[in-house]
């Protein structure tokens, strides 16, 4: 299978990693998440690690350069010719979104489409608070994730209109059941 990106935007909390994992596996892409990313680089106390932690519980934004940084270095590590990715969680900013405009056009892959996943803001809290009890994680407590909507609406939200103007976004209801999700996923690819 030839070269394919796929971007998976939509606010924290909308079903992204779930759906992406069912996507991953039917299409054969390379998952990459960069809150993944910064969480193994939190759990190996790596310098980057230490940097974004603070930025993390607060629910801020990782600065881009460290965030293209490592984008970058997870592209290079990848077969040339068989560089198919879903981004999850990337790009989160304009900037970001120019330097992945770039990095597809340095590697020669092409942009299928960006998925975004829209969920209702209130069943979006509910399901991160769950997710706090489940998982663990030290940025899903409610003033986290009521910071973290703020930050999606004011630093990503714009990139809504950004490929809306470059024509290959495609809008997806995120509340249902996780199958009738992805089957409105598969029927927009
Ligand atoms: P996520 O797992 O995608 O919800 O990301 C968790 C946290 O990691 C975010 O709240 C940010 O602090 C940081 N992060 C993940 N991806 C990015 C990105 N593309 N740019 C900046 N910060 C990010």
């Amino acid at each position: 299978m030839s070269n394919e990106a796929i971007i998976f935007m939509g606010p924290p909390g909308a079903g992204k990693g779930t759906q992406a994992n069912n996507l991953c596996k039917d299409r054969e892409l390379h998952h990459l998440s960069t809150g993944d990313m910064l969480r193994d680089h939190i759990k190996r106390e790596t310098d980057l690690g230490k940097q974004a932690q603070s930025l993390m519980d607060a629910g801020e934004l990782v600065p881009d350069d460290v965030i293209i940084g490592m984008v970058r270095s997870k592209i290079e590590e990848m077969e040339q010719g068989k560089t198919r990715i879903l981004f999850d969680g990337f790009p989160r900013t304009t900037a970001q979104a120019d330097a992945l405009a770039a990095l597809l056009d340095e590697f020669s892959i092409p942009l299928h489409c960006v998925l975004l996943l829209q969920a209702d803001e209130e069943e979006i809290v509910a399901r991160l608070l769950k997710r706090a009890v489940e998982q663990g994680r030290k940025d899903d407590n409610e003033e986290t994730i009521r910071n973290r909507m703020s930050v999606y609406r004011k630093q990503t939200q714009p990139l809504v209109e950004y490929y809306t103007e470059k024509g290959n976004l495609k809008e997806i209801n995120g509340m249902g059941t996780l199958d009738e999700v992805y089957g409105r996923i598969k029927e927009a690819l």
